[in-house]
């Protein structure tokens, strides 16, 4: 029985327990959003790892990606980028190797990360050039076997998604890896996407392993331009399908959204997926807001999380400053998995049912501020140790600091409230 058929039956299972203690929330309510399907715990049943949900009335959630390309290769690196991810405050890792031994790897990822790993199991039948049917279904289930938590499946890229791409045709097509290879497979062989025409095997499997599906945005926009097509929403209605199907079949299934999206789109994208989708939890790869500042596109993709988290998303893939560039370096991953989750938490700030914890975090901030109190701002800070380096990088520790100095608002304030309560009488602070 999986986790969805235990919480329909009315049971709370642990990992629900653990989860619902984790966030703070009522578990017989979780253990109800879960048997909706608008919560999911990505665990594979052959994994023994700290459960993380994702969905509803949940804090938003951060994802990192990590892997080999063709081009670079080396497992170790990408393990120690995985660990700094986590390390970081990652509350997932995907691995998304395409160079050297992918098994390995995944396994190693599997057993270090501690944190649900997902991956994408169609780059692994591309690479042993296995993209029929059985080559599909073998990478899914091998990957299932190892313990992977969440799978990327590009189902909604189909015969009849296609068909509105090619009658509105876009300036950068398709652009998602999984997506356009199952677009070639489709051109060259006029058969359907396996995983879409076997729909119902794909969940047998998730079934038998807990795995979740992350119904992937293979017609993902790549672009400002193609932001808002008839392609995306075309495949946003067949992802709305196939969660039903999962939902049915007690399968836990979230839904991947765009890509580049300007920010006044951003809204009416989320709440569309949202509705097609029946509520389904919402992971987004981006949204970027411009397509101009490649070197930032960190920071792009973090004002389009917020966008996107305060109408709705629930789980954001971190970008990286090596975006559209390079594969990341570890240092770049740190970076982008701190500015992702800054979005997050902004988010966060806003959303009904997390917005009060969210909230203690910033007045704890600004109660150290106010006190000039800095070690209680590096406890505070989302990253303690790059606030504290900056703080002592010219080696001054005073009171104050070298913004303002003497003219330190935070402490005039101060000093003029105190004389004020002491013509009053009153006691100072
Ligand atoms: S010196 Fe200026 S910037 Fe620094 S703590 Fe005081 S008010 Fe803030």
């Amino acid at each position: 029985m999986t986790l969805m058929d235990e919480a329909r039956r009315g049971r709370v299972p642990p990992v629900v327990e653990a989860v619902a203690k984790r966030e703070g929330l009522d578990p017989a309510k979780l253990s109800n959003l879960i048997a909706s399907g608008t919560v999911v715990i990505p665990r594979n049943a052959r994994r023994e790892i700290e459960p993380m949900g994702v969905g509803e009335l949940l804090n938003t959630k951060v994802n990192v990606n990590i892997g080999t390309s063709q081009a670079l290769d080396d497992p170790e690196v990408e393990v120690e980028k995985a660990l700094a991810a986590v390390e970081s405050g990652a509350d997932t890792i995907m691995d998304l190797s395409t160079g050297g031994d992918l098994t390995y790897l995944r396994r190693k990822i599997l057993a270090t990360a501690g944190v649900p790993v997902g991956t994408v199991p169609i780059y692994q039948a591309a690479v042993e050039k296995k993209l029929d049917s059985q080559g599909l279904f073998n990478a899914l289930e091998e990957q299932a076997k190892d313990g992977v938590d969440f799978v990327t499946v590009h189902v909604g890229v189909n015969k009849n998604s296609l068909e509105r791409l090619r009658k509105d045709p876009r300036v950068m097509g398709v652009v998602s890896r999984g997506g356009s290879i199952t677009m070639k497979y489709i051109a060259e062989t006029g058969e359907e996407n396996p995983y879409y025409a076997e729909y119902d095997y794909l969940l047998e499997i998730a079934k038998e392993y807990e795995l979740t599906l992350s119904l992937g945005d293979g017609l993902r926009p790549g672009c400002i331009e193609d932001a808002s097509d008839r392609a995306k929403y075309m495949e946003f209605i067949v992802l709305g399908e196939l969660v039903d199907r999962a939902r049915v079949a007690g399968v836990q299934a979230m839904v991947e959204g765009p890509g580049h999206v300007p920010a006044d789109e951003i809204e009416t994208s989320v709440k569309a997926m949202k509705f097609l989708t029946k509520r389904a939890p919402l992971y987004l790869l981006g949204p970027l807001v411009t397509d101009v500042a490649p070197g930032y596109d960190h920071i792009t993709a973090a004002m389009g999380g917020v966008i996107a988290g305060m109408a709705g998303a629930d789980f954001l893939c971190a970008t990286t400053p090596s975006e559209h560039l390079d594969l990341p370096t570890k240092e770049d991953v740190i970076e982008g998995t701190y500015v992702t989750r800054i979005a997050a938490h902004a988010a966060d700030l806003t959303k009904p049912g997390v917005k009060e914890k969210a909230r203690l975090w910033d007045l704890g901030m600004a109660t150290a501020r106010a006190e000039l109190d800095w070690d209680g701002q590096f406890r505070a800070a989302i990253n303690p140790a790059r606030a504290r380096q900056i703080r002592h990088r010219r080696g001054v520790d005073t009171e104050t600091c070298t913004m303002c100095s003497e003219l330190c608002a935070i402490r005039l304030a101060k000093e003029a409230r105190e004389l004020d309560n002491g013509r009053q009488g009153k006691p100072a602070g």
